[in-house]
């Protein structure tokens, strides 16, 4: 079992064998996340960086980047070593504009989001960021390895890396909330999600690390039921997309009735993110033939 062994400031340390996932006092709820280091004999691997981790929160000789949203990017000003990321998210892990350019929003809420929300996060430019393709092994010594596994949906290059002798897998946003999957940026994917959630329940590991709240699960058979229920999400929300095209609706309508964030939520990023979900929603159910576009920009519930 892991057993918090020590605290390190603001950070608690959580070991599973080569791994130690460093989990912030305050949790690891979004903006925070819990960084996972890997020490072999020879070399560590930091995976994520979060807003939490300090210059001397750990001792890595290289750094990966599951994917570029600024969540896991913060911590990367505080360590000069090299960086890697997958090459479908490589350019946005190099530089804060084009990670703001993947949320495609408009240009007035963009510019909210660069004042309002990222400062904190101390994105920096790392034009020196190297491009992994999936399968790529960090080989650390002793035997430790951590191998890049491409989980597409979240974004084009979101990546869990797979420690092993361990058995850890790190699954990064594929994140078990409640919440369900995110797929609200310009690079996402409904089908690729999906994939990448059955995916990760095929490999058999004895740990599976999110980098949110739910921190890392253990067991196959747990995960795969978690896996389940966070897929479940997915099928809730277009069935109330579908519930909702009994009546005809644009695809604006659809956004105002939300299919990803409580009414409450104010945000800069709502609006974009309800849109472009309900539109991946809409084309698979199009594609299904479950709707159908009645006139152009009007949708509804196919009849029978
Ligand atoms: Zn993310």
């Amino acid at each position: 079992m892991a057993e918090p062994d020590r605290q390190h400031g603001e950070l608690e340390h959580r070991r599973y064998g080569s791994v130690t996932v460093l989990v912030p006092a305050e949790g690891a709820a979004y903006p925070n996340g819990g960084t996972v280091v890997v020490a072999g004999a020879d070399a560590t691997l930091l995976i994520d960086p979060s807003l939490a981790v300090r210059a001397d929160s750990a001792d890595p000789d290289a750094l990966m980047i599951s994917h570029a949203h600024e969540d896991h990017l913060s911590g990367v000003r505080h360590f000069d070593v090299p960086i890697h990321g997958h090459h479908l998210d490589i350019a946005a892990i190099r530089s804060p504009e084009v990670l703001l350019d993947g949320f495609g929003y408009p240009p007035d809420r963009r510019e909210e989001f660069a004042r309002t929300v990222l400062p904190p996060f101390g994105l920096i430019e790392r034009p020196d960021a190297i491009a992994v393709p999936t399968g790529h092994r960090f080989d650390l010594g002793g035997g430790v390895s951590a191998t890049v596994v491409h989980l597409p949906g979240h974004t084009a290059g979101h990546c869990g890396v797979l420690v092993e002798p361990d058995g850890f897998f790190f699954i990064a946003d594929i994140d078990l909330t409640g919440f369900g999957p995110y797929y609200g940026d310009v690079g996402s994917s409904l089908a690729g999600f999906i994939a990448s959630i059955e995916a990760v329940a095929d490999v058999e590991a004895r740990w599976y690390g999110t980098f949110h709240q739910k921190g890392v699960v253990e067991g196959h058979g747990v995960v795969r039921e978690r896996l389940a229920a966070y897929r479940g999400v997915i099928d809730t929300r277009r069935q109330r997309l579908l519930d909702l095209l009994a009546e005809p609706a644009t695809l604006a309508q659809i956004a105002e009735h939300r299919l990803v964030f409580r009414p409450h939520v104010d945000a800069p990023h709502v609006e974009t993110v309800e849109r472009r979900t309900a539109r991946l929603h809409l084309d698979a159910l199009l594609a299904d033939g479950a709707v159908v576009e009645a006139e152009p920009g009007l949708f509804r519930a196919a009849p029978g």
